[in-house]
């Protein structure tokens, strides 16, 4: 499914985000930039050492922050990592932090003046977030931001499983 907010593309796809032709990829990081499992894990390893080399450096990324690295090995020339809350029933500041993991990447990758960023559905894996509500908070971020910055070409969600492709079709519809 596709949208045009302002002068972007938003484009919702299944697919793995580690193969993704695009200048940046968003990643689902923790705190401390160690790797971990899921789409971290999978961007490492697809990734290979040079982007760990550079999480070691930096250190630390607070929630609802993010930083950039080299995409390595990866076809995408930056990994920016952002640290999605965790879900501890919706009333501890999770919906703002996770909108701000989207501005956050969204503002890395306008400062760099990149054409291209893909997403995965952050915090709805380990972090518990309810797949939902999380689509709704993104995309709403991601059509706010679009709509006051003209400069990005194409923003991809890369939703893993045919059911998360789904659920973000539904809630992009309600919001367009
Ligand atoms: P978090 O800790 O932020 O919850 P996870 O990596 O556990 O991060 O999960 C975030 C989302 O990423 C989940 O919906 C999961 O299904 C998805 N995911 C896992 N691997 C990939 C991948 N290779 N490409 C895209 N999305 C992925």
């Amino acid at each position: 499914m596709e949208a045009v907010i302002n002068k972007t593309r938003l484009a919702l796809v299944e697919g793995d985000i580690t193969r993704e032709e695009t200048d940046a990829i968003a990643n689902a990081a923790n705190e401390g930039l160690r790797g971990g499992g899921g789409v971290d894990g999978a961007i490492h390893r697809a990734g290979g050492p040079a982007i760990m080399a550079e999480c070691r450096k930096i250190g630390y990324c607070p929630t609802g922050q993010a930083v950039v690295t080299t995409g390595g090995n990866l076809k995408a020339k930056y990994v920016i990592h952002t640290v999605g809350p965790v879900y501890r029933g919706g009333t501890r500041g999770e919906e703002k932090l996770l909108a701000s993991c989207y501005t956050e990447c969204l503002k890395q990758a306008v400062a760099r003046e990149l054409k291209s960023i893909a997403f995965p559905s952050i915090s709805t894996g380990v972090y518990g977030y309810p797949m939902d509500e999380a689509a709704r908070v993104s995309l709403k971020a991601t059509i706010g931001f679009l709509k006051e910055n003209e400069t990005l070409e194409t923003v991809r969600f890369v939703l893993f499983g045919k059911a998360a492709l789904e659920v973000y079709e539904q809630e992009l519809r309600k919001l367009l």
